[in-house]
């Protein structure tokens, strides 16, 4: 048994989405009220806790080579217990203990409010249930930022998108009621957040006590709060409604991630995306007219099974037409269990990652662009900290979520501490991040 009175160490290493990030904030709230501290060294830790993802074979892969030198540590150190949550743990249950003895207990996403009792073995070692009821609780949750926090709005997705683990994973939608969203928010601001992100598998599917856009309304309210935020918006439920509350609503920045996947209708309902490239870029024709200088970025999957040289050839005519901010964009690999994964049709890798090199280097071109046709415009950014490769820089974003680096501010005014909005001249794009320089709001 682990004694609460002891300050115990957690390490928890994750894999995957922002969800699972913010899952990660939540294990970290429950620990920390058992008396564990948070350590960023595997080895001086008491549990480590990998929270996994299952979404694409390459996390998983990569959580399993990190489990297995886990094997090593807890040799040295008997006592150390190991956890295995998120996707995988959800999806595999008992078998993660087959694959690897030394692992102590199993929880899935749904299960989080169980840690206390699985680290206090007050219950059995694996919890996977799919508890509706419990998930869409409040958990106490630890974050670390200050300035940045994510909010999760609801739980789960009703898509069944063919390639996605997710709605086995994570169960059916549900969505957090209005008014615990409203509180969180208010207690962010009340402690000195500015933005907030709100979270969700599919976002525009929100409902509550009111739906998304109405959602976006009450948190545009509360005061201290400077940006909202919110990923991920499914094309297909993006309503006229929430077009316009992006549009009237000041805190809502004009960003978007709207994940098109393909160009081509044909791999779009082999996708069950419920939608087709038409109806999609409509779409974002709406969203541009109504959303001056709103930034679009995007999710591309190179090679599904059955796509064609001339579905491929959709997508990269798609993406010259459109022309997103940004995307992430993969290769297609089958999760067990999942429609696609037992389709007809699928690709050799050489040509997954042909067509995913030609994807990528088609949008870098777009992407490099568009950063430099902002060299000169003023631009409003929230200050993060010190840059991620230069500590010589401070790191920030605009509405448009981009990322700014500027030159160090003296940390004794108020301009260049972290949390401070600031308009800055962008002087430089980079295929990847701007670079500024304060100037007088
Ligand atoms: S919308 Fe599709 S891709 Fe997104 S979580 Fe749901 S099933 Fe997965």
């Amino acid at each position: 048994m682990l004694n609460f009175n002891m300050s115990k160490i957690v390490y928890i290493h994750t894999f995957g989405c922002q969800m699972n990030v913010h899952d990660s904030e939540k294990m970290l709230g429950v620990l920390q009220k058992e008396g564990y501290s948070s350590t960023d060294d595997p080895c001086k830790a008491d549990l480590i806790i990998f929270n996994t993802c299952s979404i694409r074979q390459k996390a998983e892969q990569k959580f399993y080579t990190q489990l297995g030198r886990t094997k090593f540590l807890k040799k040295k150190k008997p006592e150390m217990k190991i956890a295995v949550a998120g996707c995988i743990a959800q999806h595999e249950g008992e078998n993660i203990f087959k694959k690897a003895l030394y692992v102590d207990f199993v929880f899935g996403p749904q299960n989080i409010h169980m840690l206390r009792d699985l680290v206090s073995e007050r219950t059995a070692s694996i919890a996977i249930e799919d508890n509706h009821e419990i998930a869409v609780t409040d958990l106490p949750v630890k974050r670390g930022d200050g300035v940045k926090a994510w909010v999760t709005i609801m739980y789960g997705c009703n898509n069944f998108c063919s390639y996605c683990i997710v709605p086995y994973t994570r169960g059916r939608e549900r969505s957090r009621p209005t008014e615990n969203i409203y509180s969180e928010v208010a207690e962010l601001a009340e402690v000195g957040y500015k933005e907030i992100t709100l979270l969700g598998q599919n976002v525009n599917s929100y409902s509550s006590d009111t739906d998304f856009p109405g959602l976006l309304k009450k948190l545009d309210r509360v005061g201290g709060i400077e940006r909202i935020r919110f990923v991920t918006s499914h094309p297909k439920d993006l309503s006229d409604e929430l077009i316009a509350a992006m549009s009237d609503l000041p805190k809502v920045c004009e960003h978007i991630h709207l994940p098109m996947q393909s160009g081509s209708s044909n791999i779009l309902r082999l996708m069950n995306r419920g939608y087709t490239y038409e109806e999609y870029i409509r779409k974002v024709m709406r969203l541009r007219a109504k959303v001056p200088g709103i930034s679009i970025t995007s999710d591309i999957i190179a090679g599904f099974p059955g796509e064609t040289e001339d579905d491929h050839l959709l997508t990269i005519k798609a993406l010259k037409e459109i022309e997103f901010d940004g995307i992430f964009a993969f290769k297609f690999s089958p999760r067990p269990g999942t429609m696609a994964a037992a389709m007809v049709g699928h690709l050799i890798e050489v040509i997954k990652s042909e067509r995913l090199s030609e994807i990528l280097k088609v949008q870098d071109g777009i992407t490099t662009r568009k950063n430099r046709s902002l060299e000169g415009t003023i631009q409003e950014i929230i200050i993060e900290g010190d840059g991620e490769t230069d500590k010589e820089k401070l790191t920030g974003r605009t509405r448009t979520n981009k990322i700014v680096n500027i030159p160090k501010i003296n940390p004794e005014t108020s301009s260049g501490q972290k949390g401070a909005i600031i308009n800055v001249e962008i002087t430089k794009g980079r295929p990847h991040s701007l670079e500024g320089r304060p100037v007088e709001k």
